[in-house]
């Protein structure tokens, strides 16, 4: 599908610092479109760029094949909404909807007809005399929808816009948010750094890191293959090994991989890494199966062993920490059998670890300080868990250690 916002190549500097680096990427038309990162990384600025509210230093801003890099805001028909939708509290719904039209001195009848229609198109009609104080979050959230509406914009710029409320207020507020972009069927780039918020409601998302964009993708692409450490890290928890290519496979989608401690690890090589290639395998903790019995002979199925250290039972899941050589090992077992009849494994238990070939990811592009995304639970957090496994805290673990947050 073609581009209708395109940013190729956007630089911007304040001073010494450049927040945003070589920026090129594509939106479609009526898509959600998340900007996705830690703070700083650049988010705001980027939606600053593409409002008009910060001129580039380098790069261009195209719009429907047009180029609107040198147009002022008022011109380029793209809509913020900030965080905490800045309602003038004084004014009723209907005024602050018709506030954008007043500035610009339009006729009386246009004004009157334009909020009446944005009223009805956002389900406002019967709060239209209340002010912003009576309403719901919900029905704060479409009055500044429908304020940035009655402007006709092309694409809405939503900037954290539910930063400020609390985490189920902020779960509806996202449903809302999906229902409106059905019901208007515009183009929307969110910017948020709450990887659920972005994973729930976008059709793409751009994680960004340091001015740059790691990756761009459906949230299923990124979690299921990152293509960065920092991706790998900052969307959900992982595991990373250091290995090197050893060889293909006999079948060439996979390599044999050498890891330190570890024997006979076969990977799915998409990248067609070559032997000898320094790899970084991902794996996130969801993809082992833990089993005290050695799992049973899989040519895809890898295996390695260890010993229980840590055990977090957490209703759906339990995560358990095992030390496997050099490494502690995140592994994540979801209960979809009643937990009580699973077999009980429990601390200091030796265990196998296994996970098929195709569940890791390699990574070429790999930068050790992302693993300080990855945190170690709280000793403090543990807690025993049902049917006899325990939530002890082993003494400290030698050698590194790689683990996930929980
Ligand atoms: P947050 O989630 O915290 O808002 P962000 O990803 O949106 O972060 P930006 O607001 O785009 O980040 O800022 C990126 C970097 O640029 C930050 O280090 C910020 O301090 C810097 N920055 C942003 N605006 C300015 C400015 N006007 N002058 C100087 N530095 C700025």
């Amino acid at each position: 599908m073609a581009a209708f916002l395109e940013l190729r190549g956007v630089t911007k500097k304040f001073g010494d610092f450049t927040a945003l680096n070589d920026v090129s990427l594509e939106i479609r038309r009526g898509e959600i479109f998340s900007l996705l990162g830690p703070s700083g990384c650049g988010k705001t600025t980027l939606l600053r760029v593409c409002a008009g509210f910060e001129q580039p230093d380098a790069g261009r801003v195209i719009l429907d094949g047009h180029d609107i890099t040198d147009l002022p805001p008022n011109r380029r028909r793209l809509n913020t909404i900030f965080q905490s939708y800045a309602l003038f509290p004084h004014l009723t719904v209907r005024e602050n909807i018709a506030f954008g039209l007043r500035v610009a001195r339009r006729p009386a009848a246009e004004i009157k007809r334009e909020v009446g229609q944005t009223l009805a198109l956002m389900q406002l009609e019967e709060h239209a005399d209340k002010r912003p104080a009576l309403l719901s979050g919900g029905q704060k959230q479409r009055v500044a929808v429908a304020r940035a509406l009655i402007n006709k914009p092309e694409i809405l710029l939503l900037d954290e816009p539910l930063a400020a409320l609390d985490l189920k207020l902020r779960q509806r507020m996202l449903v809302e948010l999906d229902n409106i972009h059905d019901e208007v069927g515009i183009t929307f780039i969110f910017v948020t750094h709450d990887q659920g918020e972005a994973m729930s409601i976008s059709d793409r998302i751009a994680v960004m890191h340091e001015g740059r964009v790691e990756q761009i993708g459906t949230a299923a692409e990124i979690y299921e293959a990152p293509r960065t450490s920092f991706v790998a890290a900052f969307i959900g928890d992982t595991n990373f090994f250091d290995g090197q290519v050893l060889g293909p496979d006999t079948n060439p989608d996979y390599c044999q991989l050498a890891i330190e401690g570890f024997t006979d690890i076969i990977s799915f090589n998409d990248k067609r890494l070559p032997t000898g290639q320094l790899a970084h395998l991902s794996i996130r903790p969801e993809k082992f199966r833990i089993s005290r019995n050695p799992p049973p002979p899989d040519p895809f199925l890898n295996r390695i062993s260890g010993t229980v250290e840590e055990i977090i039972y957490q209703g759906t899941h339990t995560n358990f920490w095992v030390r496997a050589g050099e490494y502690r090992v995140a592994v994540r077992q979801p209960h979809s059998r009643f937990k009580l009849d699973q077999e009980i494994i429990t601390w200091k238990d030796a265990v196998w670890l296994s996970w098929h070939a195709d569940d890791g990811c390699m990574l070429e592009q790999y930068r050790a300080d992302d693993e300080s995304l990855l945190s170690l639970p709280d000793p403090d957090d543990a807690h025993p868990a049902p049917g006899g496994t325990t939530g002890t805290t082993p003494p400290a673990a030698s050698g590194r250690q790689r683990g996930i947050a929980t």
